[in-house]
């Protein structure tokens, strides 16, 4: 066992340890980062499979995400733009594919009217939220007590309008049925991202991608560190802490430091064993913050099919298997790739099949948007974070019903030596990389002041 002596440890080698590794480095403090797996980025990564590109994990960057944004032009990282050329197709609910173009589903004109006046409305409510501090929004209990789906239910009374808003936060951000959050918590993810509107609007939350992937920052991250900084394939099960400092037990490290940064997933808290244990208000708050669930599916064609046929790849379907579909092409490759989320109780539904049953249903459903030509892709993957031990779920964590006004106040206090740092604690790019850079800056700032105050 080898043991180091530290100003700081960081817990987690994704987005947010990496960076307050980063951030502390700069500022002159010693750091030592274990990690679990046997690489870094977390919930980034990428493969090549086939001579193609494949994002497994967080790939997309928006234009607010100005975190993530000033990390890349530090590192010297570019970025592309997500391919967006071309129609539509929205899968209504007689499961017909409609092309369509402009940024309103093909539905009726009601319907349409009633979608905007739910999207207004939680503009409105977004407005009014510091996503910092969601638990101070003046309707903040009220907001939190009732589901998201009563929510959209109790303001219009056109079920596919509230269907369709819903799939936004529900199917296409925190990956949970509608019914088992709150009103508050869809809130702070249209407040996250600066709006319901930038939400609801693909060409903005997905609009562009990392060249050398996301993962690639982190990787460069480390790399920046140096050697004798980040130790692979050490996670952290037991965490002394004490007035001066903490012991973090790796698997083959232990490291003695000032301070600690636990950086992995609010779920995985209680992973770690701590001695002496925690305060109770994080016992139960911890308990109170849940992995949502979503298959990414990939596929790769020898062409991008679509793009001859005058359609973007940007497909959705609200009650479809494959809820959202994109063109994931990767910039400079002559494949095709589509990339498609199955979220929640679908997803459940997908991993009870076997492996050709399975293929079969998503391939099915791909095609049921893009034709039959989708049905015989020469790759065919499926990322799996539920399956892994160091993550349980994708893509992030949100609170239960009613826990985020009565539980998040507690989140973002530091525990003695201990500091909490994941982009699902975040405000400002809560849930994405944006947000884990946030937060491992907001941590390492905290910290520094701390050591040299
Ligand atoms: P993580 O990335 O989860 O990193 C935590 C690290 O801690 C991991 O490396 C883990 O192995 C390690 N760890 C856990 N427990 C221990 C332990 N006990 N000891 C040591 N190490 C431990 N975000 C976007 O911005 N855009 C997207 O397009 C996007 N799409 C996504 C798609 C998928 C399929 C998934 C899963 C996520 C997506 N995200 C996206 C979310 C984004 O990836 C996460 O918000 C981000 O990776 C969180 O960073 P983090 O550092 O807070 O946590």
């Amino acid at each position: 066992m080898e043991h180091l002596e530290r100003d700081v440890v960081v817990i987690g080698a994704g987005p947010s340890g990496l960076t307050a590794a980063y951030e502390l480095n700069k500022a002159g403090k010693s750091v030592a980062v274990l990690e679990a797996r046997d690489r870094v980025g977390g919930r980034t990564w990428t493969d090549v499979m086939d001579g193609a590109t494949i994002e497994i994990g967080g790939q997309w960057i928006s234009p607010d995400q100005s975190g993530l944004y000033s990390l890349i032009e530090e590192l010297g990282i570019e970025t592309f733009e997500r391919y967006k050329v071309g129609k539509s197709v929205y899968l209504n609910e007689q499961g017909e594919a409609v092309i369509y173009s402009g940024e309103d589903f093909p539905v009726a004109q009601n319907t349409v009217a009633q979608m905007n006046k739910l999207i207004g409305l939680m503009n409105d409510l977004a407005a009014q939220m510091n996503p910092d501090k969601p638990w101070e929004h003046p309707q903040a209990e009220e907001l939190d007590k009732i589901s998201f789906h009563h929510f959209l239910r109790q303001n219009s009374n056109d079920e596919l309008a509230c269907n369709n808003v819903g799939l936004f936060i529900a199917g296409g951000m925190l990956t949970k049925p509608a019914h088992t959050f709150s009103a508050l918590q869809a809130v702070l993810m249209a407040s996250s991202a600066g709006s319901f509107d930038n939400l609801v609007d693909e060409d903005f939350i997905l609009d562009r991608r990392i060249v050398g992937t996301m993962q690639g920052v982190s990787k460069t991250v480390a790399e920046r560190l140096g050697e004798g900084i980040v130790f692979l394939d050490n996670p952290v099960l037991k965490l002394e802490w004490f007035d001066g400092g903490v012991v973090a037990h790796g698997q083959s490290v232990t490291v003695s430091a000032k301070k600690v940064v636990v950086a992995i997933p609010p779920n995985l808290y209680s992973r770690i064993s701590y001695v002496p244990a925690l305060p109770r208000k994080q016992h139960v708050t911890h308990q109170h913050q849940s992995m949502g669930l979503v298959i990414k599916v990939h596929a790769v064609y020898d062409t991008p099919f679509w793009r001859e046929e005058g359609l973007s790849g940007t497909c959705f379907g609200p009650d479809a298997l494959v809820q959202e579909l994109y063109d994931n092409t990767y910039i400079g490759e002559s494949t095709g790739t589509l990339v498609g989320f199955i979220s929640d109780a679908k997803a459940d539904a997908m991993w009870e099949l076997d492996d050709e049953a399975r293929r079969a249903a998503i391939l099915k459903g791909i095609a049921a948007y893009l034709g039959e030509k989708a049905l015989d892709p020469k790759v065919f993957y499926l990322s799996d974070f539920a399956a892994e031990e160091w993550t349980r779920g994708a893509y992030a964590t949100s609170y239960d019903l009613g826990g985020l006004h009565r539980f998040g106040p507690a989140q973002n206090q530091n525990i003695g030596p201990i500091y909490f740092s994941s982009s699902d604690l975040a405000g400002e790019g809560f849930q994405h990389v944006d947000g884990a850079v946030r937060m491992g800056r907001r941590s390492a700032a905290r910290i520094i002041a701390e050591l040299d105050g």
